[in-house]
């Protein structure tokens, strides 16, 4: 491939692939490295004694077809938006457990006003909300809701919703970085509650939906295993581990590999991407620009356990209608959450049989990760009955364990973030694209990759300049 103008890829995930993809329907020579046997990261699916489990990502929230929609973009420039699936509308129903209980989340002013979930006394303080000032600094996620919605509203629904996207601690995650848009709708409208009343009725006048939580017929992998495929055959190589990148004459970049095989070698361009895990960049990184690589090994990431359990229908007595449900650390039970999979996606599981996806550890419970496979998923078993009455053992169980598995944006990752950038702007060759910045989910990687790819051929700046 010729090296001026191909750009190299370090690191085949989600955000990897899909920069390579926009590059490549863009006229981008593209050449892909990553460590793993197959291509996407932390999306993995597999099909397991009729159990469609999914050991990372179970879907994504797809924005149909706006400015954000890149996922949407994406899929039908693959040709397989025939193969995606839009999930149960009962998925709209999230359950939240308070004092032993499992209570669905209220989707209207009249269910707010009667749901347990929270306190007489908390729903009489709501309305304080409209008239809280704002901070001038940065602040957590749990001093943003004790401020404007107060203790109740941050124990039985926002902690346990931070435990669902970022398996974290809203104790040390920003408010800025983790989920900007709360933020943006703070200073936007000035409180949470008009802004949510502005934005359904803006919603509502333009028709469209506020997302879509989706996934593909053979679950979430076939995302990347159909970019890998429709690239020019070559351009994904698995198996290869990056071990170094040194800059060369003339602006090129050597990226150093070797396989699992024993072969070694080099691969060069003008441009390339990491899209690594904060670690591996570091350390790529490291003798190149020790001050980048620093700010990236400061970024923490929570590990996490997914069990995926498979029980015949008649062994549960709830009725699963639901996305599934989420346990506030004040009810102690270990388990984070589950989800009702074959209820959100029927396929997932045959007649009769149910599939769920619990979750345990997470920033608040990092050592559930050092329990040996038989007791943790003696542990989630037992709490998942627990929650939702089930009778004898599991038929099927698959455990899935990531000692580094979500990247937590925590107070200062912004600055950090920003450090780095000004610690590569020396090396206009070198750019950054994963799930540590600007988003974790993986229809944000895929928007990502394709800004990145506009800002590569220079159509963002055509954008900016036309509009
Ligand atoms: C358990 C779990 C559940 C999740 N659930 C959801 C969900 O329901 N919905 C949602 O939208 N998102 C979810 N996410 C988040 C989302 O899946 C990830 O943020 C996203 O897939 C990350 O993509 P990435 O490409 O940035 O990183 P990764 O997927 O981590 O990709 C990085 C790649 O770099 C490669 N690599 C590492 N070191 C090297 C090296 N030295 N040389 C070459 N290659 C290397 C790896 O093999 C990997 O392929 C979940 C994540 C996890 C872990």
């Amino acid at each position: 491939m010729n090296d001026e103008s191909k750009v190299l890829i370090l690191g085949g995930g989600i955000s990897g692939l899909s920069t390579a993809w926009f590059l490549h329907r863009r006229g981008v020579a593209v050449e892909v490295l990553d460590v793993g046997a197959r291509p996407g990261g932390s999306i993995r699916t597999s099909l397991r004694q009729g159990y469609l489990v999914e050991h990372g990502p179970n879907s994504t929230l797809q924005k149909p077809g706006g400015k954000d929609d890149a996922l949407g973009r994406m899929v039908d420039d693959l040709e397989i938006g025939g193969r995606l699936i839009e999930a149960a509308p009962a998925g709209a129903k999230r359950y939240v457990m308070r004092e032993g209980r499992l209570h669905p989340l209220p989707a209207s002013p009249l269910t707010f006003l009667t749901t347990p979930i929270f306190s007489p006394l908390a729903k009489l303080r709501l309305p304080r909300e409209i008239v809280t000032g704002w901070v001038d600094h940065e602040e957590s996620i749990a001093d943003f809701v004790r401020r404007r919605l107060g203790r109740d509203f941050l124990t039985y629904a926002i902690e346990p919703f931070i435990s669902g996207v970022f398996a974290g601690d809203p104790e040390q995650l920003s408010i800025q970085a983790a989920v900007p848009r709360i933020y943006g709708l703070e200073q936007q409208y000035g409180t949470l509650i008009v802004a949510a009343i502005m934005e359904g009725k803006a919603a509502k006048a333009m028709g469209s939906p506020s997302g879509r939580l989706v996934t593909f017929d053979e679950g979430m992998e076939v995302l990347p295993a159909t970019i890998a495929e429709k690239l020019p055959s070559g351009t994904v190589r698995g198996g290869t581990e990056v071990i170094g990148l040194r800059p060369g004459e003339g602006g090129i970049w050597h990226a150093h590999w070797r396989t699992a095989q024993g072969e070694s070698g080099v691969s060069s361009a003008r441009r390339v991407v990491l899209a690594l895990p904060a670690l591996a960049a570091a350390s790529v990184l490291f003798p190149v620009a020790p001050a980048a690589s620093q700010a990236l090994s400061s970024l923490a990431y929570a590990p996490i356990a997914s069990v995926a359990l498979g029980y015949s229908r008649d062994r549960i007595a709830h009725p699963l209608d639901g996305f599934g449900f989420l346990l506030p650390r004040k009810e102690k039970i270990r388990l984070l959450g589950a989800l009702f999979s074959s209820s959100l996606f029927p396929d997932r599981a045959q007649a009769h049989k149910v599939l769920l996806t619990a979750f345990i550890g997470g920033a608040m419970d990092p050592s559930a990760l050092n329990l040996p496979d038989e007791r943790l998923i003696g542990q989630v078993h037992e709490d998942v009955a627990r929650c939702l009455g089930i009778q004898g053992e599991p038929e099927f169980v698959r455990l899935t364990r990531y000692q580094r598995a979500i990247p937590q944006y925590h107070l200062g990752h912004l600055a950090r973030i920003e450090a780095l950038d000004r610690a590569l702007e020396p090396f206009p060759g070198l750019h950054t694209r994963a799930n540590w910045r600007d988003g974790i989910s993986v229809s944000q990687c895929v928007r990502n990759g394709e800004l990145l790819a506009k800002r590569l051929t220079g159509e963002e700046e055509e954008e900016e300049h036309s509009a």
